[in-house]
């Protein structure tokens, strides 16, 4: 029984873990992010001596989930808008210096993909897209039974698809992306705007108040569905995919989001294409990137083999 380790960086939190050939979750953790990539380094060195320690057999190989744009070519993160000290950073001979067995890197969305197309709710089908709703809006893509990671390592940036050309402007540089219309921060701003309210709130809050028969939380997330259900109408008319998984915090409001958008990627989509696609909820929760991370790097080793 061969066992794959897998790192997931997120900004507040680096998750980490083991899965065993099968993809079965047998160990995992978490540190809080450090904020600079010198203190990353080390925590990942530690942690990797942390795991061989625990675990009798070899580690065979580790991937790792970052946040950012990951370019294939380069084997760097060019753009990371949540962790910028991983900007341009040579990461291959950082990590290279610590982990001792082949591993991989991508983004980290594209990892959780993976992770749940493998051993989450997308088991089994050719095609699938996973959004993850948080901050921000993540996306990964499989197609013809394959990661599709683009030409350059880009693809699936399905947050910064246009949904609103009027919209408010992005943190990317552009206008009315889907995450600036259905992320957790685009709740909170459509509910404060409709409720006229200055108090700090999040999804959560608004997700309450819409539990207790709020009208104008329930509006706020019947405007985020509304643009999602179009982001999602593009996806179902351009790729036809047989699944669309979606995950991320704001999924726990999911009662109040799922059926505005649902009925808009509806009316947004072709009858014959929408109908051939099952919209559902995420399997692999906070562990769908560590876990994805694991697999890819089972699956890069299992293939490096085989051209041996
Ligand atoms: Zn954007």
């Amino acid at each position: 029984m061969a066992v794959f380790a897998g790192f997931d960086l997120g900004g507040t939190q680096l998750k980490y873990g083991l899965i065993d050939d099968a993809g079965t979750l047998l160990f995992k953790d978490k540190a809080p992010t450090p904020p600079t990539i010198r203190e990353l380094m080390g925590l990942i060195e530690t942690l990797w001596q942390d795991l061989k320690r625990r675990e009798s057999r070899k580690i065979r190989a580790a991937g790792f989930g970052f946040p950012g744009i990951y370019s294939l070519r380069e084997k760097k993160i060019f753009q990371s808008p949540n962790y910028a000290e991983l900007d341009n950073f040579d990461l291959y001979p950082a990590i290279a210096e610590y982990i001792d067995v082949p591993f991989w890197v991508d983004n980290d969305a594209n990892m959780a993909a993976f992770g749940e197309w493998k051993c989450g709710a997308g088991r089994g089908v050719s095609s699938m897209v996973l959004l993850t709703i948080g901050t921000g809006i993540g996306g990964g893509i499989i197609l013809g039974g394959k990661l599709w990671q683009g030409s350059c390592g880009y693809a699936a940036e399905v947050g910064h698809i246009i949904v609103n050309p009027d919209g408010e402007r992005c943190k990317c540089g552009l206008q009315g992306c889907l995450e600036t219309e259905a992320s957790a921060p685009a709740i909170v701003r459509k509910y404060r705007a409709l409720a006229k309210s200055e108090i700090p709130l999040t999804s959560e809050d608004i997700y309450h108040r819409a539990k207790n028969g709020e009208e104008k939380a329930r509006h706020a997330f019947s405007e985020a569905g509304y643009y999602l259900g179009i982001g999602l109408g593009m996806l179902i008319n351009l790729l036809n995919p047989e699944k669309i998984l979606l995950g991320g915090g704001v999924m726990t409001t999911g009662e109040f989001l799922l059926p505005p958008t649902i009925e808009e990627a509806r009316r947004r989509s072709y009858k014959a294409t929408f109908a051939c696609c099952s919209i559902e909820r995420a399997g692999l929760g906070n562990d769908a990137g560590l876990i994805g991370s694991a697999s890819w790097a089972k699956e890069n080793l299992t293939d490096a083999n085989k051209m041996d």
